[in-house]
C-alpha cells in the first residue's frame, strides 16, 4: 500500500513522496534534560521510533536526527536551585533518557544533536536574518525575530499570536517590537552560562537551534518533522519563520507530524500540574514492552487519557498477544514437518501481513495495526489446536516476527531469560562441588567455557555469581 501521511501543515492526508528518491530526513524535537523522562515524553518518542521502523521496513533509508536542548531556562532554574553545573544537569538527565529509551526499544535514532555544538551555525543564521531584515538587536544586545516581516506566520497552527503565559518574564516582554516576536539570542545574564557571539556573550534561544542543526544536516529543505502537538505553536511555526526567512526556500519541512499528549483527567501531564508519571517509575511496574504496547495502541495522533488501570489492561492484551507469539515458536519446534492439513493459515498469514501493512501505511495506524495483530492470533491458535504441521507455523512464525520489528514488540523473552538463568545458576552450583571436591580441572574447565561465551564468574561473599561479560 502507498503510505500517506498526515501533514499539519496541509491538515490533511498526503501521499508520502521524499525529496530524494528512497532518501528520508526526520527530525523529531528532543528533550531538555533537566527532569525526569514522562510518559509524555515516552508517548512521543516511542511513535516516532515506529515511523522510522515503519519507513526503513519499506525500504526508505531513514537519516533521524533528534536535537538535544542543553541550555535553557529550565536547565538555568536547576542549576540556580541546585548550585550544580549546567552540564552536570545535563549529562545527568541525558543519560537518564537514554537508559530509558534503551529499555522501550527506542532505537531508531542515529544522531542526538546537542544544541551547544551548533553555536557557530546558530549565530550565522541570526546574522543572516539580520542581515536581510528579519530580526533585530534589542537594547539589552538580546536578537529578536521580527514577525511582522514573514508573511508565512502562522500557517502552521493557524494561530496568528503567541499568548502570554501567566508569570511571564515582563522585562523581556518590553523589549519585543511586536508580542509575537521571539528571542533568537537571549544576552548573558549574571551568572549565566554564555557563548560568545557578535551581539556580545549569550546563549541561543530554543527555536533557532533546529533550524541550525537540520540546516547543517540535511540542507534548506527536508522531508519529516515530528514532535509533540503542544510544540505547532509558537516552537514549529518559529522553526518555519527563522528557516523560511534565513534560506528563501518553501517549504522548509514537506511533513509536519504532530503527536497527542498524554493526559491525565482531560490536563496534559506536567510536572506544574502533579499529575507527572516519570517512565522510570512506570518501569518499575511495568515491563518495558508492556509500557511500549499500552503507548503504541493508540494511532499517534490522538492523545491517551492516562489512569493506572489502562496500563494494568494493557499488560493482560499484552501478555496473551505474547503467549501467542511464544506458542508458535515452542509449537513450530516440535510439530512434525508435515502435520494435519493446512486449516487456513497460510491465508490468515497472508491476509494479516497485507491488513497489517493497509493500517501502517494509513498515517501509521498503529492501533489498527494492533487489531490485526490480535485477529491473527485468534487465527494462530485455533490452527495451533488443530494440530498444523511446521511449514504454516514457520510463516506464522515469521508474519510475528515481521511486526514485532516494526512496532518494537515481541523482542524481549522473559521465559526464556529464566530458564537460561536458572541453568547457568545450575552450572555455577556444579562448578562450587567441584572445587570443594578439589576437582581444580573440573572447575576450570567450566569457568573457561562460561568465559569464552562472554559469563564471568566473580566470586562474592556468599558464594560465587556469574555475570555477562
Ligand atoms: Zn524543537
Amino acid at each position: 500500500m502507498p503510505l500517506r501521511v498526515y501533514n499539519t501543515l496541509s491538515r490533511k492526508k498526503e501521499a508520502f513522496v521524499p525529496l530524494h528518491g528512497k532518501r528520508v530526513s526526520m527530525f523529531v524535537c528532543g528533550i531538555t534534560p533537566q527532569d525526569q523522562t514522562h510518559l509524555g515524553h515516552a508517548k512521543t518518542y516511542v511513535a516516532f521510533d515506529v515511523v522510522a521502523r515503519y519507513l526503513r521496513s519499506k525500504g526508505y533509508h531513514v537519516f533521524y536526527l533528534q536535537n538535544v536542548t542543553d541550555i535553557e531556562d529550565r536547565i538555568i532554574a536547576k542549576m540556580k536551585s541546585t548550585r550544580r553545573a549546567w552540564d552536570d544537569i545535563v549529562a545527568q538527565y541525558f543519560a537518564e533518557f537514554r537508559d530509558v529509551m534503551e529499555r522501550l526499544q527506542c532505537t531508531s535514532v542515529d544522531v542526538y544533536a546537542f544544541a551547544t555544538d551548533y553555536i557557530d551555525e546558530i549565530v550565522e543564521q541570526i546574522q543572516g536574518l539580520i542581515r536581510k531584515g528579519h530580526a533585530y538587536v534589542a537594547e539589552d544586545k538580546s536578537v529578536y525575530f521580527d514577525t511582522t516581516t514573514f508573511s508565512g506566520w502562522g500557517k502552521l497552527s493557524g494561530q496568528k499570536v503567541e499568548e502570554l503565559r501567566p508569570g511571564a518574564r515582563i522585562e523581556i516582554e518590553e523589549r519585543k517590537r511586536h508580542p509575537a516576536d521571539f528571542v533568537l539570542w537571549r544576552a548573558q545574564k549574571p551568572g549565566e552560562p554564555a557563548w560568545e557571539s557578535p551581539w556580545g556573550p549569550g546563549r541561543p534561544g530554543w527555536h533557532i537551534e533546529d533550524t541550525a542543526i537540520t540546516i547543517r544536516h540535511f540542507g534548506v529543505q527536508y522531508d519529516l518533522h515530528g514532535g509533540g502537538t503542544e510544540l505547532a505553536f509558537p516552537h514549529h511555526e518559529a522553526e518555519i519563520a527563522q528557516a523560511e526567512s534565513f534560506t528563501g526556500v518553501t517549504p522548509f519541512v514537506r511533513y509536519w507530524m504532530h503527536g497527542g499528549m498524554v493526559m491525565v483527567s482531560g490536563a496534559e501531564m506536567h510536572k506544574s500540574l502533579g499529575n507527572f508519571w516519570p517512565v522510570q517509575a512506570a518501569l518499575e511496574r511495568y515491563e518495558p514492552e508492556v509500557l511500549r504496547f499500552f503507548l503504541i495502541n493508540v494511532q499517534y495522533r490522538g492523545p491517551i487519557d492516562f489512569a493506572p488501570e489502562l496500563l494494568e489492561e494493557a499488560k493482560r492484551s499484552y501478555e496473551r498477544l505474547r503467549e501467542t507469539v511464544r506458542s508458535v515458536e515452542a509449537e513450530r519446534r516440535r510439530a512434525p514437518p508435515k502435520g494435519k492439513a493446512d486449516p487456513g493459515l497460510r491465508d490468515a498469514t497472508k491476509n494479516s501481513l497485507a491488513a497489517f501493512d493497509a493500517a501502517m501505511s494509513d498515517d501509521f495506524n498503529t492501533r489498527e495495526a494492533i487489531a490485526v495483530l490480535f485477529e491473527f492470533a485468534r487465527d494462530v491458535n485455533k490452527a495451533i489446536e488443530s494440530g498444523v504441521g511446521r511449514g504454516p507455523l514457520d510463516g506464522a512464525a515469521e508474519a510475528f516476527r515481521t511486526f514485532g520489528d516494526v512496532l518494537g514488540l515481541f523482542q524481549m523473552k522473559p521465559s526464556e531469560t529464566d530458564r537460561l538463568d536458572g541453568v547457568l545458576d545450575l552450572i555455577v552450583g556444579l562448578r562450587e562441588d567441584a572445587r570443594k571436591r578439589k576437582d581444580f580441572a573440573t572447575a576450570d574447565r567450566i569457568r573457561d567455557a562460561l568465559a569464552a561465551v562472554g559469563i564471568v564468574l566473580e566470586d562474592a561473599r556468599d558464594g560465587v555469581r556469574w555475570k555477562l561479560k
